[in-house]
């Protein structure tokens, strides 16, 4: 079937399920820790249930979904998630299911994960150093742990790993080549991500961020990179194999250079909301209707109502954006997931 089309004629192709809003970190990018603030996070209550999370994964695939990522907050802290993915894994139409976690949890979960059929595997993995590793994580992340719990999902069969690195000018910049080094040859794929004002907590300035086209110049003239094509439209990361045939590493710039164009992602938040935007300042409520009894029928009418009015392309207006003295709240990253 075709899928949905938007406003720029950008078809449904992706859901990001946000399964928890709460983490296990707090990530200076995401949700810092800082003196005095606290979070509020959904009581259980809130939360989707397995069952309306998969009836709600149905009617996104019935409207073109191919491929569903779940989410967090950090997704392993939701409680018996393996039986979540068996189930959406038997969704017909679903091509594609992963999972994005901060690996803290990974060698606990792994083996169950891979044995519910969970397909692929995103780990963020922002420093190979304690120290900046602590900073990066708001002092509560343990690296060991995380290496550790790669290696449990290496061990699980777990293949082509993505590893997400967010960079932040004069935290983390400077561990690009060790990061480089450490995964190059492994078979997983290294991925910086430019450091993006996500949310209303991060500080976000733009002296901070790290253009990928810099990166890129500290990787080439080390380890010498080509670009590859794209895999599938839409894919986010920029793709460059290095020359001596060791493996690939990419780059996701939606800074320097926004991919808003071909954005074909929808996200669901831990309470039920579609979110059309990484960026949005709001959302469409699909458990209300959801528990008062709507038919599949008018939650699709809900659903694509939001998504061919979809007209959000963020990235490509942030500078005028950030101009305007009225600055909406935009959702947080936490509560839809990267
Ligand atoms: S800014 Fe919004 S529209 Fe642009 S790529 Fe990101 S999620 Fe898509």
């Amino acid at each position: 079937m075709h899928p949905i089309t938007d406003s720029f004629n950008r078809p449904l192709h992706d859901l990001r399920i946000s399964v928890i809003d709460r983490c296990n970190f707090r990530c200076t990018y995401c949700m810092p820790e800082e003196e005095g603030k606290s979070y509020t996070f959904l009581k259980k209550s809130q939360w989707l249930s397995f069952g309306e999370i998969l009836r709600l994964t149905k009617l996104f695939v019935r409207l073109g979904v191919t491929k569903v990522r779940l989410t967090g907050g950090e997704p392993l802290l939701r409680p018996q998630l393996p039986e979540l993915i068996r189930d959406l894994n038997k969704i017909p139409g679903m091509e594609d299911l992963a999972l994005t976690t901060n690996g803290a949890l990974l060698s606990k979960q792994a083996q169950s994960l891979k044995d519910a059929g969970l397909r692929r595997l995103t780990v963020s993995l922002d420093a190979l150093d304690e120290k900046t590793f602590q900073q990066m994580s708001g002092r509560r992340g343990n690296l060991f742990e995380v290496l550790k719990g790669i290696t449990t999902a290496e061990d699980a069969g777990f293949e082509s790993i993505k590893f997400n690195v967010v960079l932040q000018r004069g935290i983390n910049d400077h561990a690009i080549l060790d990061l480089v080094k450490y995964f190059k040859g492994s078979g997983h794929i290294l991925r910086f991500i430019e450091y993006m004002d996500v949310g209303n907590c991060n500080h976000w300035e733009s002296k901070e961020v790290v253009p990928s086209r810099e990166i890129l110049k500290i990787i080439n003239e080390k380890y010498p990179i080509k670009p590859l094509g794209a895999n599938y439209f839409g894919e986010v990361a920029e793709r460059y194999a290095f020359a001596d045939g060791t493996g690939e590493v990419g780059f996701i710039s939606s800074v320097s250079q926004p991919f808003c164009g071909t954005c074909t992602r929808a996200r669901l938040s831990t309470d039920g909301k579609i979110y059309t935007c990484l960026f949005a300042t709001k959302g469409t409520d699909l458990r209300t209707p959801l528990r008062s009894g709507a038919t599949d029928e008018e939650l699709i009418t809900v659903i694509k109502n939001v998504w061919q009015k979809r007209a959000d392309k963020y990235s490509e207006n942030r500078a005028l954006f950030r101009s305007l003295k009225e600055n909406p709240q935009k959702v947080e990253m936490y509560q839809i997931g990267g």
